[in-house]
């Protein structure tokens, strides 16, 4: 096998692969190795039958890329037939921890991989729409790519928030190195007139909305909660007393059922948020999580918890299974 950019400082073949990818390329997934190693280390493992798994590139601790398919081969890397077969895949060294951090050497090269890319492809923009739906049904134009991540695929936080957070940043980079422009993707704000991000909530008791910030009247069971943020994004759901959780949602608006509150206007007796810090507020301020307590009818709180982390006693959510609760509290927090 031959590399297919100058870049790459060693290839090393994969036979985990489908062959030739049956579908044009319109796509580059980023990932992340949840280990600092080196290409060929990755390239090693990857090389083992047994493994089960590949990505046409590895991007290295320090910087080094190594090529494991070619650019025309479907690689077995997002647990998608259909976005492997449209995407060249890019596995990069990061922390074994959330939020799964990347090295500068890594992050660096990792640009310079996908400028390469997408000038031998005759692409012109590197699109991020941090969105998998209008990603997925998006029609790219023969010189865009889309870049779609392992966590719309499958039940995993791959490529880790840190890159993820980034992926703005990223497109525009490479974008804006191929001479294009990128259009509606976010450009990184100089970090010292960024905003800390902020939150605000409301909760439903007895079929009416609290005012916004209100935690709740004691004795009253909260039905439903709206959660929005300033800046990022967070993401909410609740569990209702005797049933189970409800999907996951990120709007709010109290009008707005599917997607704009969680509830169902039954009594609920556990709450998750999660927040995700976009990359201009982590290069100024640093990561934030979603910090938040309830407490059971006519009780005091409970403990804070911390987004969905189930370190030092938490239990992954606010909330006791079959205790309705009456109020509700959310900061953003460090
Ligand atoms: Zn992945």
């Amino acid at each position: 096998m031959k590399a297919d950019s100058s870049l790459v400082t060693s290839v090393i073949y994969s036979p985990n692969n489908s062959g030739k990818r049956v579908y044009p390329l319109t796509r580059v997934s980023v990932h992340c190795v949840v280990g600092q190693c080196v290409a060929s280390s990755l390239g090693n493992l990857f090389s083992n039958a047994s493994f089960e798994a590949s990505s046409n590139y590895g991007v290295g601790k320090d910087g080094s890329i190594g090529q494991y398919l070619p650019e025309s081969y479907r690689s077995w890397c997002t647990s998608s037939y259909d976005n492997d077969n449209r995407a060249i895949t890019i596995e990069v060294a990061s922390d074994t921890y959330a939020p799964y951090k990347v090295t500068d050497a890594a992050y660096k090269a990792l640009i310079k991989l996908l400028v390469d890319i997408c000038r031998r492809n005759g692409k012109k923009k590197l699109l991020w729409f941090g969105d998998k739906n209008k990603s997925l049904s998006y029609s790219p134009k023969s010189d865009e790519l889309v870049m779609t991540v392992h966590r719309w695929f499958a039940n995993k936080s791959c490529p880790g928030d840190y890159l993820y957070n980034l992926h703005g940043t990223i497109a525009s980079e490479v974008t804006k190195q191929l001479g294009g422009s990128s259009g509606s993707t976010p450009t990184t704000t100089p970090s010292t007139n960024v905003a800390k991000p902020a939150v605000t909530f409301r909760v439903r008791q007895g079929g009416t909305w609290q005012k916004e910030g209100f935690t709740g009247t004691a004795g009253k069971a909260i039905t439903d909660i709206a959660i929005k943020v300033t800046k990022g994004s967070v993401k909410y759901r609740v569990h209702v007393k005797g049933g189970s959780w409800l999907p996951w949602v990120t709007g709010y608006n109290t009008s707005e059922h599917s997607n704009g509150y969680a509830g169902n206007g039954k009594a609920i007796d556990a709450v998750q948020v999660y927040y995700s810090t976009p990359a201009d507020v982590v290069n100024a301020h640093g990561y934030y999580k979603a910090k938040y307590l309830v407490s059971p009818l006519k009780k005091g709180f409970y403990s804070y918890q911390y987004d969905t982390e189930t370190t030092n006693g938490q239990d992954g959510y606010a909330g006791s299974h079959g205790k309705t609760i009456d109020r509700f509290q959310v900061l953003l927090s460090k």
